[in-house]
């Protein structure tokens, strides 16, 4: 049951229906190593391998509740990890696109959601600081992974009116922070709360 992963993005201020009702569809033991079913249900990071975490249930919840997702939205998310913000995003919207470095790790992702039936998420292994240009324009860009700026590409490939939320790394810890495209510019909106985050890692980072 994702019962308590549906409090604990209740009590940091989760209020989307549809969201709330994705995360009580999502079983988040099917989105973890196996060793660490057993806290999966816990509103905490869980190690994936390769030194990188898959992220605290209520804090995916709060980047994703800022995409003000709709189901025409097609979506690119950077940092697929186990999918399980994947899945919850595929959720949500038409189609999701999503990037991971790690070989491995995409196709640990790629396994969970098939199980799961999850069938409008594509996931390509690369550098998602690139972007995927072929797929472009995106609605929605999510970002998984802190850096110092929004890497130039991914402001290029969000559609007019498109949201993105990414970590900005800084010296105590990183900002979770949502970006609009409005006249062709990114306009920074607001800091949706502090985090620790792993570095994005790649050309445009
Ligand atoms: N969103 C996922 C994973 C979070 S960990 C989850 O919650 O399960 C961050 C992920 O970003 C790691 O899997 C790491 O390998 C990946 N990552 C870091 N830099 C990247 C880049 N440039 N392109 C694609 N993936 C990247």
């Amino acid at each position: 049951m994702a019962k308590t992963l549906v409090e604990a993005a209740r009590r940091m201020g989760v209020t989307d229906p549809r969201l709330l009702a994705a995360i009580a569809a999502t079983p988040r033991d099917r989105f973890v190593p196996p060793r660490s079913v057993a806290r999966a249900e816990r509103d905490e990071p869980i190690p994936i391998g390769h030194g990188q975490p898959t992220s605290q249930p209520s804090l995916v919840a709060q980047m994703i509740e800022a995409l003000l997702l709709t189901e025409t939205d097609v979506v690119l998310e950077v940092g697929t990890g186990y999918g399980y913000q994947t899945a919850l995003l595929a959720h949500l919207a038409d189609r999701v696109y999503s990037v991971e470095r790690y070989a491995d790790l995409a196709e640990h992702a790629r396994a969970n959601l098939a199980a799961m039936g999850v069938a409008n998420v594509e996931v390509v292994v690369g550098d998602g600081t690139a972007g995927l240009p072929e797929h472009a324009p995106f609605d929605a860009v999510i970002v998984s992974a802190a850096a110092a700026t929004v890497p130039a590409p991914l402001a290029e490939q969000l559609a007019e009116g498109g949201r993105l939320v990414i970590p900005i790394a800084s010296v105590v810890a990183d900002v979770v922070t949502l970006y609009a495209k409005r006249r062709g510019r990114l306009e920074r909106r607001r800091a949706l709360t502090p985090a620790q985050f792993v570095p994005l890692v790649g050309k445009y980072a």
